[in-house]
């Protein structure tokens, strides 16, 4: 606790603080404390999971009066990391009895606006936050602190000018801390423009790696969802997240999940807000062991005793990958992240590699594993299922000198197999024996000519090997 005091919290905040029984401050709170409780501005380089809601909130709440008008704004990227970062900066504040009001489309204005009324913090999502601004439904010239949370992927999901006419209604004379995982160029611009000589602050590491083990398996695509399964039902892990790029793919694991009896939901931006709140909080409360997601909707989450991330796609943007593995291995927790990588993650990975350097992710033997058999909503290539082109396991071994395999981009020694080896057990034997995707007959037999994920067609019973199930 006297770290704790040292940093010059406010009464109010230790209270909680010591309640929360937190032994010390994370790094990113010692680093940015002081200065955010000097007045200064802060550009703080910290993904979710650091602690920095209490690094920012310390400062809100020090410098925020129980006046009913909004002193607070804080602005984060997606609805379900406003419900969590209000919830956040409710507790903290609870000793000084603030009222933190959240803000995100999806749901009725009409209460909102009821609460805005007596709301002395506001937590919001730009959009609809400028929809407030705009039916004249909130008042920002009072506004003394200014919070901009997960900064880049607000930028990503294209709210840059959103948040720049949301700034423009707030005071120029107001403090404003920007928490970003990465500064990217246009961030820079930003903060030159709108911030008063602000303070950079980064971390050494955002994710804890002696608590965390990193790990993947290399396997044909259309083994993907086979081996997941497999992973689920014998390690048995706690609470389990599981990343797709695409709302079909989570859409897709999900159902076949469930279908397996693993007791599993899904959540997206397609889907109902009330839906997203209800899944979350089955998940939160473990009602839920296993959630299906996108990086937009499980961004920043923190959700206590999540032992496992899953990336069942290997994500595009390597800052995604720390996103990702950075819900795990919390508040000193361990967690695993487990990559399953086919041939179509190769560049993904190697991406990761890259720009993460000194992560270290270990190849892991695949088990043997049940072959299992999926049900298509969604289009197979997107969904870890080939139907036609090069046989996916010769494009996976990478055996065959071919300059076209993606392969190439792997980092010398990366994630080859041993050479003559098959690590893969007696399955593995087993659908070299049968009239795979890999033989001539079958190449482009059972893929849908439309490629439509919603033709009756696509919809019938397939075996997880990609191809359609004899009828009987
Ligand atoms: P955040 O990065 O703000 O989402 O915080 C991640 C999690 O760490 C939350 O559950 C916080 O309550 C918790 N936390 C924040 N600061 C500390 C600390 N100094 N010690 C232990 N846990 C903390």
């Amino acid at each position: 606790m006297e770290q704790f005091k040292d940093l010059g919290l406010c009464e109010h905040v230790l209270k909680v603080v010591s309640n929360k029984k937190f032994e010390k401050p994370s790094e990113i709170q010692k680093k940015t404390i002081p200065l955010i409780l000097e007045g200064k501005d802060v550009i703080a380089g910290s993904a979710t999971g650091s602690g920095k809601t209490l690094a920012f909130g310390a400062g809100i709440i020090k410098n925020v009066e129980k006046n009913e008008i909004i002193n607070g704004l804080i602005l984060t990227p997606t609805r379900e990391l406003a419900e969590q970062v209000a919830g956040a900066i409710e507790e903290f504040a609870y000793y000084k009895k603030l009222e933190v009001v959240s803000v995100y489309g999806g749901v009725s204005m009409v209460n909102q606006i009821k609460k805005l009324a007596y709301a002395d913090i506001v937590v919001a999502t730009p959009g609809r936050l400028l929809d407030h601004i705009r039916n004249n439904s909130i008042n920002l010239n009072k506004v003394k602190f200014l919070v901009l949370d997960e900064a880049d992927r607000m930028w990503d999901m294209g709210f840059k000018n959103d948040v720049s006419k949301i700034v423009n209604a707030c005071p120029k004379n107001k403090q404003t801390l920007l928490f970003s995982a990465t500064i990217s160029g246009e961030l820079a611009d930003f903060a030159e423009k709108h911030m008063k000589s602000p303070i950079e602050i980064s971390v050494e590491n955002y994710v804890d790696t002696s608590k965390l083990k990193q790990i993947y398996y290399d396997v044909r695509d259309d083994e993907k969802f086979s081996l997941l399964v497999h992973l689920l039902k014998t390690k048995k892990p706690y609470l389990s997240m599981i990343f797709c790029n695409t709302r079909r793919n989570v859409d897709f694991v999900a159902k076949n999940l469930k279908e397996n009896g693993i007791n599993t939901q899904a959540i997206h931006g397609g889907m109902e807000q009330n839906k997203r709140t209800r899944v979350l909080k089955s998940f939160d409360s473990a009602q839920t062991n296993v959630l299906v997601c996108t990086d937009v909707a499980a961004r920043g989450l923190d959700i206590q005793g999540v032992s496992h991330i899953y990336n069942y796609d290997l994500p595009k943007d390597a800052n995604d990958y720390i996103h990702r593995i950075g819900r795990t291995a919390r508040a000193g927790a361990e967690g695993i992240a487990v990559n399953i990588l086919a041939s179509r993650d190769y560049n993904s990975f190697s991406n990761i590699l890259k720009h993460n350097e000194g992560l270290s992710v270990k190849r892991e033997m695949t088990p043997r594993f049940e072959k299992i058999y999926v049900k298509f909503d969604t289009p197979r290539r997107e969904s870890g299922f080939r139907g036609r082109g090069r046989p996916v396991r010769n494009a996976s071994r990478g055996g065959r000198n071919n300059s076209r395999s993606p392969r190439r981009n792997i980092p010398a020694g990366g994630i080859r197999r041993p050479a003559g080896r098959d690590t893969r057990g007696p399955n593995r034997r087993h659908i070299n024996k049968r009239s795979d995707s890999s033989s001539p007959k079958s190449r482009g037999g059972y893929r849908d000519k439309r490629g439509a994920s919603d033709s009756p067609r696509s919809r019938s019973r397939v075996r997880s090997d990609g191809q359609r199930a004899r009828r009987r």
